[in-house]
């Protein structure tokens, strides 16, 4: 039967939570769920670690000032505004006060019911309740999976801006998660939801460092190749900052291109699979589609990230070949969102009713070409639309400031319109124009642009259109940092 106990919280606060036989049990702490769910208990597997005043002073930061789930009039971050803490609020599974009786202990939020797979998530295997790791969703699992559950490349696509500006956000802060992998981070590919947890062991500045092994796959080449080194051993590198990027781009590529991108066909020891194993995630990890070096590359690798377009393969390259042992060379969380967020602008719709990936980026008009299923895009339907900056002070000097590939429908945002605006945590996300085709023509039709002009130089107020057509170049706002948009069409 199951019990209800009462929680002491150090503020004096009490708090109830189900005794459970079997609680779900992670490799440092059990939980346990409030009687309505809404948020859990967590104990440490190990009483040493909940007796180690380092994690208990680790967590008051987590908790306090180093919390981006709150304001900083609330009590969380410096400088945290009350709409960043929101958004971010959504982003991580934060905790959210310490337990100090029956013993010591954290409060964190329950997961958002989207991120617990349900009756209908497969009809193969029961996976009623339990969470969406996103290896079910990267690996041969994915076959098991009902439809319903798998999103798009689209949806994944949205998952990996939000995982890196999540991760940018800790980054920012000094902050380092530790331990970034399939477990610790939840996906919703229907949703293209994505949340951080496991928040307890973040690496936070001042503060002995927390004892964590890492998941396989995850763990950066240095820290696995040092792992045999003794504890004391100054050249034993511990989680960072670094190790995050190395993890994040691990998960990125397995969200968009649902393969591991440093396990292929090579064989690094034949003396046993453990020293292979650790040869191949370690010392001499190789990436899959390391251009100068072939030797890991599996026989079909179907879509690669050259398929991703620029921004990302450039991105790829540097975390998987410049950065894989060098790891100052990685890419930052910051890079990372704003190349997502960019590759987000070439998306395009694959008009094959079959394909599984529904989007694709288009990158290449000359071969706009599915990479999914091959499937090709009408000339007529590629239309791009260039935008330019003012160069400060130099009045008609104007620089390439990106590229909006057009689908029928798409929203347009403040960043697509003025120069200084970036689509983070604080961009206004209102919509303010949006493309689509009417009666056969491409137009752009603005919903509440001030300054709108068109390319005979007359304003458009709101709810009027520009037409797309090849060479046609106006203002997406003559407001200050108001962009100039040219576009091609057709080609
Ligand atoms: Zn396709």
């Amino acid at each position: 039967m199951d019990k209800i106990a009462e929680a002491i919280l150090e503020n004096g606060t009490k708090l109830q939570y189900v005794i459970t036989d079997n609680p779900p049990k992670g490799g440092m702490k059990y939980t346990y769920f409030s009687p309505d769910k809404s948020y859990v208990i967590q104990f440490f597997n190990d009483p040493d670690t909940a007796n180690n005043p380092n994690v208990k002073k680790r967590i008051e930061r987590i908790i306090g000032k180093y919390n981006p789930t709150l304001s900083e009039q609330d009590g969380g971050a410096n400088g945290n505004t009350k709409e960043s803490a929101s958004y971010f609020l959504k982003k991580f599974c934060w905790p959210t006060a310490i337990v100090k009786y029956p013993e010591f202990g954290i409060v964190c939020p329950a997961y958002p019911e989207n991120f617990f797979f349900d009756k209908d998530s497969s009809e193969f295997i029961d996976l009623n309740g339990k969470d969406k790791k996103s290896n079910w969703f990267t690996s041969k699992n994915r076959k098991y999976l009902s439809e319903k559950e798998c999103g798009n490349f689209r949806s994944m696509l949205q998952m990996s801006i939000s995982l890196a500006r999540s991760i940018r956000r800790l980054h920012q802060a000094g902050l380092a998660h530790s331990d970034l992998s399939c477990n610790n981070v939840l996906i919703d590919p229907s949703s293209g939801d994505c949340v951080v947890i496991d928040i307890d062991s973040l690496v936070v500045p001042g503060i002995f460092p927390p004892e964590v092994a890492g998941t396989r796959g995850y763990i950066a080449p240095e820290v696995l190749e040092s792992m045999r080194m003794s504890a004391d051993d100054e050249n034993r590198k511990t989680p960072s900052t670094y190790t995050d990027l190395h993890a994040m781009s691990v998960l990125i590529y397995e969200y968009l291109l649902l393969r591991h991108p440093l396990i292929g066909p090579k064989i690094y020891s034949s003396e046993s699979a453990e020293e292979d194993d650790f040869l191949a995630l370690g010392s001499k990890a190789t990436f899959i589609e390391n251009p100068y070096d072939t030797s890991n590359r599996p026989k079909e690798l179907g879509v690669t990230i050259k398929d991703l377009g620029p921004y990302l393969e450039n991105l790829f390259i540097r975390a998987f070949v410049d950065g894989l042992h060098n790891p100052s060379e990685r890419p930052t969380a910051m890079e990372w969102e704003k190349g997502l967020v960019k590759t987000w602008d070439l998306l395009h719709k694959c008009e094959n009713p079959n394909c599984l990936a529904e989007w694709f980026i288009l990158h290449d008009t000359n071969k706009a070409v599915c990479p999914f299923c091959e499937h090709s895009v009408k000339k007529d339907d590629i239309i791009r639309l260039h935008l330019k900056k003012q160069l400060r002070g130099k009045c008609g000097q104007w620089i390439d400031c990106g590229v909006i590939d057009v689908y029928d429908n798409m929203p347009l945002f403040k960043w697509h319109i003025f120069s200084d605006v970036f689509p983070d945590e604080k961009a206004d996300r209102d919509l303010q124009a949006y493309t689509c085709k009417y009666q056969g023509q491409w137009i752009l039709v603005n919903y509440c642009v001030k300054g709108m002009t068109s390319p005979s130089g007359n304003l458009v107020p709101a709810r009027h259109a520009v037409s797309l057509s090849d060479g046609a170049v106006f203002r997406a706002s003559s407001e200050e940092n108001g962009f100039l948009i040219s576009v091609t069409a057709g080609k």
